[in-house]
């Protein structure tokens, strides 16, 4: 009998296994990176050419390593990190599993060039597909040198499946910011295609964030610290009043790594409870030092979540040291207890010189006058239900002609009107009706239809652009004053890789460092909606790796939210907007997928009774 089963040559299985190690440029940039970490650098260099297509270089000055770890070091489970299954719940490294290097040998053309201290000469090796095709002597300077060229070069399915470069450049840029905030005390500097993007010297933790983020951070930073035997907690979170609507600025580190946790997210925005508006998300870099041995290390390489053993302890401390640390740096009204809270003065109102109050005084009012509005008084609580009245509705003296007019209604004639509503055939005589200015209450032939009124108008909104759209560019309006808004580095290349298309839509724009500077806006937009409309902008593309196809869609949602929010408010007649909307080609569905109306028949009504 003839045996189908055969063990995979070595080169395929590191291919397989890079499939999950390395998925994108960006993960090879983390794992040369931690590894110059693990080896003990004070300096690490990285060099991108194409947003790591072409080359990923990453230069450091640790340890190095002798002639015979240079070529052990591509073998599969090849590790100086781990010798016994023990050392897992000690592990002060970035590195154990050993995979790395081999998955990116099996993908890749590789030149690695490396010296230890104690030695007179470097190492010099090529690999490509696994093999080893070169092994010499060469002049190196102490430390490591890894070149990763052609990534998947030999796997084009894998190359094609890569996104724009603009993208993959900023995966690359996440993981290293990840890293370099996590060490401080290493000095950084990352080039893309022969420009600095990043030198980062050493110095303390506020001193890294602040070069990763820009010199405003500093300003922004609330220190956190906190020990217990359990876990220490020190970083920093950002001020309450630079909570953005999009995540960016998150960080969680565990022992110096980077991870991500729902959980812990959630007691640090429990903690901004009352201090930020909902749907904001704060920003925090919150460092946590734990027993490794409490830790689950095992975890797969590309993943970013962690298990503690105490997390519960750990949220609570987390939460309270985030408070602590509002109400110290007076950011939290109410939890200072050593403070007098009254006077305590919101943030936003803090550099904002006091205004005396104004009183405002009729200098005509006479309490002995007798009016006239006494006597439309009485017709007034007449006609009003003894309820309302117990409420004390229609008691004061109204005194506007509106308020009479509202009230004046004959007992009779209100009867009337309700028999219509229901009963009448001649049904088109009564108006629609407005619930709360949301929602509009239409009678229709089989009862009656329910339109909200916000999903009508995007709809209308969403259809009337995208016709002018598809036909030529949306007509721009110049503003008199540039309007500026700072973006996050994701936001920024949202609108930078996008330039052509949002142009088309009448956005004229121009960046510098991180502020985006509009001078023109489509037309439609109207000035107090634009901050509304280019957040929403940034949260619906932001980073979600949309098509190319489905990002006007995505602009166009944009504009029509905030245009109608404006429309909303200039009350359109509701018989117009019905119409309007009957006009769309889908009137069923909002842009972004909600009901816009549905009907109640007349016998789902009379079962109400
Ligand atoms: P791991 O980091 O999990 O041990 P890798 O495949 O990333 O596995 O690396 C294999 C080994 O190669 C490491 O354990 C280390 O001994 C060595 N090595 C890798 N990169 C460097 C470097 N930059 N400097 C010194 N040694 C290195
Ligand atoms: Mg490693």
């Amino acid at each position: 009998m003839s045996s189908r089963i055969k063990i995979l040559p070595d080169h395929i299985a590191n291919q397989i296994a890079a499939g999950e190690v390395i998925q994108r440029p960006c993960s090879v940039v983390k794992e040369l990176v931690e590894n110059a970490i693990d080896a003990g650098s004070s300096k690490i260099q990285v060099i991108i050419k194409d947003a790591g297509k072409t080359l990923i270089q990453v230069i450091d000055n640790g340890e190095g390593m002798s002639a015979t770890d240079a070529v052990t070091c591509f073998e599969r489970h090849a590790t100086s990190k781990l010798t016994s299954a023990d050392d897992l719940f000690s592990l002060v490294t970035k590195g154990f599993r050993g995979e790395a290097l081999a998955s990116i040998a099996s993908i890749a053309q590789v030149v690695l060039k490396t010296k230890q201290l104690s030695q007179e000469t470097g190492i010099e090796i090529h690999v490509e597909g696994s093999k080893i095709t070169t092994n010499t002597d060469c002049v190196s300077p102490v430390g490591t040198s890894f070149e990763v060229k052609n990534l998947f070069f030999n796997i084009p399915a894998r190359r094609n499946f890569l996104k724009s470069d603009a993208m993959e450049f900023r995966h690359i840029e996440e993981e290293f910011e990840r890293i370099a905030l996590a060490h401080p005390e290493c000095a950084f500097t990352l080039h893309h295609n022969n420009q600095e993007v990043y030198n980062l010297q050493t110095g303390n933790l506020r001193k890294r964030i602040v070069d990763v983020l820009g010199k405003s951070a500093n300003d922004k930073l609330v220190p956190i610290e906190e020990k217990t035997d359990i876990v220490s907690i020190h970083g920093y979170v950002l001020k309450p009043e630079f909570a953005r609507k999009t995540r960016g600025e998150q960080f969680f580190f565990v022992n110096n790594r980077f991870f991500k946790d729902n959980y812990f997210n959630h007691a640090v925005n429990k903690s901004f409870d009352g201090l930020i508006q909902p749907k904001y998300f704060p920003g925090y870099f919150v460092f946590f030092e734990v027993n490794p041995a409490k830790l689950d290390v095992n975890i797969h390489p590309t993943k970013t979540e962690i298990k503690f053993e105490e997390d519960k302890f750990i949220y609570s401390i987390l939460l309270s040291s985030i408070r602590q640390a509002l109400g110290k740096y007076n950011v939290s009204p109410t939890l200072d207890f050593e403070r007098e809270t009254a006077f305590d003065v919101p943030m936003a109102w803090r550099n904002q010189p006091a205004v005396e109050p104004v009183i405002k005084v009729n200098p005509d009012f006479n309490p002995f006058q007798n009016t006239t509005t006494s006597n439309a008084n009485k017709t007034v609580s007449s006609g009003l239900s003894p309820a309302i009245k117990a409420q004390g509705f229609g008691q004061t003296n109204p005194s506007s002609t509106d308020w009479q007019n509202f009230y004046k209604v004959d007992e009779q004639e209100e009867e009337l009107t309700q028999n219509q509503l229901i009963e009448s055939s001649s049904i088109d005589t009564v108006k629609e009706f407005l619930v709360k200015d949301r929602l509009i209450l239409t009678p229709s032939k089989s009862g009656f239809m329910l339109i909200d009124r916000k999903r009508a108008q995007e709809r209308i909104t969403y259809e009337e652009l995208m016709a002018q759209f598809v036909n030529s560019p949306i007509h721009s309006q110049q503003l008199l004053f540039p309007f500026d808004i700072e973006l996050s580095k994701n936001e920024k290349i949202v609108w930078e890789s996008n330039r052509n298309l949002l142009q088309r839509f009448g956005f004229h724009f121009e960046i510098q460092s991180n502020q985006l500077m509009l001078n023109g806006v489509p037309s439609c937009v109207q000035d107090e909606s634009i901050h509304l409309c280019i957040d929403s902008i940034n949260e619906t593309i932001g980073f979600k790796e949309v098509d190319k196809g489905e990002i006007a869609h995505f602009v166009v949602l944009s504009i029509a939210k905030s245009v109608s929010l404006i429309a909303l408010k200039n009350k359109i007649e509701p018989s117009y907007l019905i119409e309007r909307l009957f006009q769309c080609q889908d009137h069923q569905y909002s842009p972004s997928g909600k009901r816009i109306l549905n009907t109640l028949t007349l016998e789902e009504l009379k079962s109400k009774l």
